[in-house]
């Protein structure tokens, strides 16, 4: 076994580019999380997986670190803090937290917690998420901000809210929320708070760039904009105006495109202001990035600016525009999502097994062998840096010609076995020699893609990373233990589902992406687990349960007085819970299942054994059995 030192394993993987200082590696080679960002005061994730499985709680299993959240949180309000005064502004700066980007309750209420002295308040875009938000406990200055598509009852619940003495702001999305509102205001109901949702003529960039721009499905136009505020005046509303709003999608990559719709934005403000003088907060929407693969580029996982440049832009952009229109400055809130909430899980599984095309024992040759498989040989024992494009090129014409006579009948079974082996060793060879030239040709290049190993892992990405599979998204992802090892093996990681899309085959790299991961040989007997990092955002919603796979244990680690104290469990579903949700009735299956066994004629005793097995599956996770 050959040794690896810390630093090459690191900047390996990428964990010293896009660990920032959360994620590092122990000189015994295991993963390190340090939720409170000091170097030796960390988590040993392996360690926290052997603690978990001695109370069985297997892998897959999601780590949670509620630090990480408090830690972005004030990240985020430092950095507007630092702006705030370096420019003088004049107003606050408040976060407030889209909850689509994660609404399990204990990461709000983590958010919450950590941002109290922020006034960190909510953002909903949807009426059972404004119902979740009007049961948290908000500080008294905060907003509840909603957004999306609305109907008379949501228009209720946002009223419900202001009664409850509640900053609800309802944000106008199309004209004819005018007429819902027109209607609330007539029933006699408490008035929110309003907003007005603007279509900037500026995009975002990367892959949610549609949601800014003049197509967007969001947001009034200038013309809209306008008459909705006559409207407004004419009803005597006008002064419940508090709010302009945008968004110019998520994870936006580059800064000056956020720079170019703050300008907009600004410049629209200060317009308004002038006549609609409640207005008085800017609600810059989400889109701060992360920087997933640690480049610091414009590439759709990375951004090229830092949160610290954001705040400052921001603030010195809308500063500016207020100044040269002699308005006041406006309070300023800032949807972000993805940058508080996305370092603060992984999700840990196990490696079953290696698939290998070109690990497999080598067949027995005979001294007569046919003609095809004899020539194959004599290109394997031949093939050398000299020859190798010609020798491979003739490989893949005799395995063609393998093929063809074992469909004629004219080959035996054995023999195409003989001919397969042959020619994978021979592509070996050839992928070897090619990277002995000063420029290795694309076909080699896909030889080489085409032949990674398949690692079996314990888990589905249509469960727990479904944007890898929706939209290509990538994660970064690493062993969580023998990083002291140089890998040996490269993989492209293939889940439990019986799809073929249920892969990860891309993997963040500083300069491009990477088709394989690097990855150590399993050891017979010894478990080795996975973590896919940085999952914190949108990922623990929008999963399914594709082959009934349900949601994964969930466990919230957090670092005190010197250790890691697993805070709180939580199972994943059961086979029951997931064949529940479509309809299977635990009850009628084991009413079936028994009749059906007594009915074949087996024993008693036969036929209670099976019927105990069946029924004692149903309480059990459904992803593989843990092996030892
Ligand atoms: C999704 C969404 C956000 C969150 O965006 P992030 O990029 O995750 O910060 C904010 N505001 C609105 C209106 C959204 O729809």
């Amino acid at each position: 076994m050959e040794k690896i030192s810390v630093e090459d394993i690191q900047s390996l993987y990428g964990i010293d580019a896009w660990g920032g200082k959360y994620f590092s590696v122990s000189e015994e080679g295991d993963l390190l999380v340090s939720p409170v960002e000091k170097r030796g005061e960390s988590v040993n994730v392996k360690k926290i997986v052997q603690e978990l499985k001695k109370s069985r709680v297997q892998t897959p299993v999601l780590l949670r670190f509620p630090q990480i959240l408090s830690h972005q949180v004030s990240r985020l309000c430092k950095a507007f803090d630092h702006a705030i005064r370096e420019f003088s502004y004049q107003e606050q700066y408040s976060p407030v937290f889209p909850i689509k980007v994660n609404q399990i309750r204990h990461v709000v209420q983590s958010l919450l917690q950590s941002g109290y002295s922020h006034n960190l308040g909510l953002e909903v875009g949807s009426k059972p998420e404004l119902m979740a938000s009007l049961g948290m406990e908000l500080p008294k200055d905060a907003l509840t901000i909603c957004n999306g598509f609305k109907d008379q009852s949501y228009f209720e619940m946002a009223s419900l809210g202001a009664s409850m003495g509640r900053n609800v702001v309802v944000v106008l999305e199309k004209p004819f929320e005018l007429e819902q509102l027109m209607k609330l205001k007539k029933s006699g109901a408490v008035l929110p708070w309003l907003g007005i949702r603007i279509k900037l003529q500026a995009k975002g960039s990367g892959h949610w760039e549609k949601s800014g721009g003049q197509a967007s499905k969001f947001g009034m136009t200038t013309i809209q904009l306008l008459q909705a505020i006559e409207f407004l005046r004419k009803h005597d509303m006008l002064s419940q105006l508090k709010l302009l709003h945008f968004h110019i999608g998520s994870q936006v990559t580059e800064i000056r495109k956020i720079k170019s719709a703050i300008k907009e934005a600004a410049r629209i403000y200060a317009k308004i202001r002038k006549n609609a003088i409640g207005i008085d907060y800017i609600d810059v929407g989400g889109g701060l990035g992360v920087d997933y693969d640690g480049s610091k580029t414009s590439s759709d996982a990375s951004v090229n600016y830092t949160v610290k440049e954001y705040a400052n832009d921001v603030v010195y952009t809308i500063a500016e525009v207020c100044e040269s229109e002699h308005v006041p400055h406006p309070k300023i809130i800032s949807e972000s999502g993805r940058a508080l909430v996305t370092h603060h899980s992984m999700l840990i599984f196990d490696v079953r097994d290696q698939i290998s095309e070109s690990h497999s024992q080598a067949p027995v040759f005979q001294n007569k062998e046919s003609q095809v498989v004899s020539e194959l040989i004599y290109i394997n024992e031949n093939i050398s840096v000299k020859n190798y494009r010609e020798y491979y090129h003739d490989a893949v014409e005799k395995k063609d010609e393998l093929y063809s006579l074992f469909n004629l009948g004219m080959l035996d079974i054995e023999d195409r076995a003989k001919g397969e082996w042959l020619y994978w060793q021979i592509a070996i060879k050839a992928i070897r020699s090619s990277k002995t030239a000063k420029f290795v040709a694309d076909e080699f290049v896909e030889l080489e893609q085409k032949m990674f190993d398949k690692a079996v892992c314990n888990f589905s990405v249509f469960q727990s990373i479904p944007d890898h599979w929706a939209i290509d998204q990538l994660f970064p992802v690493v062993p969580i233990h023998r990083l002291n090892e140089k890998p040996t093996r490269k993989a492209t990681l293939v889940d439990i589902t019986c799809d073929s899309d249920g892969e990860i085959d891309k993997f963040v790299d500083l300069k491009d992406t990477k088709y394989a991961l690097e990855m150590h040989e399993l050891v017979e007997g010894q478990p080795y687990y996975v973590a896919v990092l940085m999952v914190g955002a949108y990922q623990d919603t929008m999963g399914d349960l594709h082959n009934l796979f349900g949601a994964v244990n969930d466990v919230e680690v957090v670092y005190d007085e010197g250790k890691a104290i697993i805070k709180s469990v939580k199972r994943g579903d059961t086979i029951s819970d997931t064949m529940q949700m479509y309809g299977y009735e635990e009850e009628k299956l084991l009413a079936i299942v028994r009749n059906r066994l007594q009915e074949v004629g087996l024993s008693q005793s036969e036929s209670d054994d099976l019927f105990e097995r069946y029924k004692n599956q149903f309480p059990r996770y459904p992803y593989l059995d843990s092996e030892d």
